[in-house]
C-alpha cells in the first residue's frame, strides 16, 4: 500500500539511521532503490525494482539494486514476500499490517484486511499460552468472475 509523502521520507531518514549504525552511507543509488519499493502499488521482484530504477539511474547494476534490498530487509524496512511462483518480492514494512490473496491462474495479488481475522489469530495463540510476534498470512484463491480465471470445470467447458 503506497505511503504519503510524509511517510516516506521518514522511512528514508529511517535508512539513512540504520546505515549509518552498519558503517554505511545513503548513496543516491541506495535511497533510489528505496524510493521505488516506498512508492510502488503492489509487489515488485528485484528484476522489476532494478528495471524501474534504471529509468532514473542507467549506470545502477543489478548486484547494487539486490544488495540494498538486503541490506533493507536486514534493518526491518521492507518485507519479503513469497507467493508460491518461487520469486521473491519486496514490500515497504511501514503503512498498514494487511495480509494477501494470491490467485492460482494468473498469480495477481490481492491485498486484504480483515479484524475478524487479525483478532482469531491472537485468540488462537494466546488459548495456547503465546503471544504473537508477527504473521503471514497468504490464501491461494481462484477468482470466480474472471474468464481465464474462473474455476476449472468451467473453463474446460468454455473451451470446448
Ligand atoms: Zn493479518
Ligand atoms: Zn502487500
Amino acid at each position: 500500500m503506497p505511503l504519503d509523502s510524509e511517510q516516506i521520507e521518514k522511512q528514508i531518514l529511517r535508512f539513512q539511521d540504520e546505515l549509518f549504525d552498519r558503517g554505511l552511507r545513503l548513496t543516491k543509488q541506495r535511497e533510489q532503490v528505496f524510493r521505488i519499493v516506498l512508492g510502488a502499488e503492489g509487489h515488485l521482484s528485484a528484476e522489476d525494482l532494478h528495471r524501474q530504477v534504471r529509468e532514473q539511474n542507467r549506470s545502477i547494476g543489478f548486484a547494487t539494486v539486490y544488495r540494498t534490498l538486503r541490506v533493507l530487509v536486514d534493518c526491518g524496512l521492507i518485507e519479503v514476500r513469497q507467493f508460491g511462483d518461487g520469486v521473491q518480492r519486496y514490500e515497504s514494512a511501514a503503512g498498514d499490517h494487511h495480509d494477501h490473496m494470491i490467485c492460482v491462474a494468473c498469480g495477481e495479488v490481492f491485498e486484504f484486511e480483515d479484524d475478524e481475522i487479525e483478532r482469531l489469530q491472537i485468540k488462537a495463540a494466546e488459548s495456547r499460552g503465546f503471544e504473537i510476534v508477527s504473521h503471514r498470512l497468504d490464501i491461494y484463491i481462484r477468482r470466480c468472475d474472471s474468464p481465464k480465471c474462473g474455476p476449472l470445470s468451467k473453463r474446460r467447458l468454455n473451451h470446448r
